[in-house]
């Protein structure tokens, strides 16, 4: 029996999360597997009528479920960077899920490349360190000095920053920093993941040839690890991975990336996969509390209509199942997904037909016939 927190959050969050609590239900009850599900109203509604981002009690609560089912959170009456930052950002750190996972492969005939290239790449990208952590400011002529603090769950960080400068023209910077344990703690999950899944090498990406201190540690540590694990890593700069996905993705299957590389390269990934409408995503602490969600955000404009895809949130649904330890269901979901898109049994972004619920009914009924 497993329990899963859900957040199906604003716009067509709900709609796309109640197909995917719909498809895992029908793959679990096939192999007569329960779930619990816990529903959450997290998201701009009860911000709007309360002001709670993400309470205390939340965070309690939903840490007592194995995984968290997540939709998308935006609203137009909301200003950009509030929802994102006291919910999204907040859980992520709260719950240190410090590796963030984005399956890219070849949709066909969605996907945007030729026919033959057949592609599968798990792209992993480090989750709480890098250029996203928060730490910087600016300055204008000379300011006493700052102190940053960073907060993680790893270390706490305080950075003293003096600036002196010999103009008067405004300044401002944003630091970069990764500690060696949290890029040994990301290497790990990497390479485990090559072991089990028997790869010949992981890809690691970065900019070591311009960003020398932040990614020769990196790179350091991603030597050590390929040499205790026995797997060869093979470091590619970040502008010539880009290039490379486009013309041979089928070159790779795990990339791991520093956070911010991480993040442009798997959008990269969705788009060469397909788009929005197929793109998934986990956000995984191997020893805690995960949480899964699509790519997309909560497209208001057409929310309400039964119009929303929801073969992001169903393939989000899969990688939970994978991760809660069975693979199998989630091996179940992933043919129906792929028989429903040979079917053309889609929404009207993949040239389809069906609304948002009957592609997810279609989905449960190949599911349902097959076991
Ligand atoms: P947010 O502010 O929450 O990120 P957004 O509209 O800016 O929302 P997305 O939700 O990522 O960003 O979507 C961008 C556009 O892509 C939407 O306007 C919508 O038309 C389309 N889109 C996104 N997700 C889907 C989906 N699941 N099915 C169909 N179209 C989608």
């Amino acid at each position: 029996m497993y329990k899963i927190a859900v957040v199906p959050g604003d716009g067509i969050g709900p709609e796309v999360i109640a197909e995917g609590v719909k498809v895992l239900n029908a793959a679990a009850e096939v192999e007569s597997l329960s779930i619990e599900w816990e529903w959450f109203p997290i998201g701009s509604e009860r911000y709007l009528r309360t002001g709670d981002l993400l309470t205390e009690e939340d965070i309690d609560r939903l840490g007592k479920n194995d995984a968290i089912y997540f939709g998308a959170i935006g609203d137009p009456r909301v200003a950009p960077g509030i929802l994102e930052k006291g919910i999204l950002i907040t859980m992520r750190t709260r719950f240190d899920q410090y590796v963030n996972m984005r399956p890219s492969r070849s949709w066909h005939p969605y996907t945007p490349l030729k026919r033959e290239r057949d592609f599968d790449i798990t792209f992993l990208r480090e989750n709480t360190e890098d250029f996203y952590m928060g730490a910087g400011g600016s300055f204008q002529k000379k300011e006493p000095t700052s102190t940053i603090k960073i907060r993680r769950q790893l270390y706490d960080l305080d950075l003293k920053v003096e600036a002196v400068s010999s103009t008067d023209y405004e300044f401002a910077y944003e630091v970069g920093i990764m500690s060696s344990k949290g890029i040994e703690r990301f290497a790990d999950f990497a390479f485990e993941m090559a072991k089990n899944r028997g790869m010949e090498k992981i890809t690691a990406a970065d900019k070591a040839n311009i960003c020398t201190h932040l990614y020769h540690l990196w790179r350091r540590i991603f030597k050590q690890k390929s040499e205790e694990y026995g797997i060869p890593v093979e470091f590619m700069y970040v502008d010539a991975m880009a290039m490379a996905l486009v013309r041979s993705p089928e070159r790779f299957g795990i990339v791991a990336c520093p956070n911010m590389f991480g993040d442009i390269l798997t959008d990269l990934g969705a788009e060469i996969m397909g788009g929005l409408g197929v793109a998934a995503s986990g956000n995984i602490n191997p020893h805690g509390v995960s949480m899964f969600e699509p790519v997309h955000g909560s497209a208001p404009d057409i929310a309400g209509q039964g119009k929303a895809n929801p073969i992001a949130a169903i393939l989000a649904a899969k990688m939970m199942i994978d991760q809660l330890g069975r693979p199998d269901l989630g091996k179940q979901i992933e043919w129906a997904v792929k028989r429903a898109m040979d079917q053309k049994l889609v929404t009207a972004d993949m040239g389809g037909k069906l609304s948002t619920q009957q592609a997810g009914d279609a989905i449960v009924e190949l599911i349902r016939a097959s076991g």
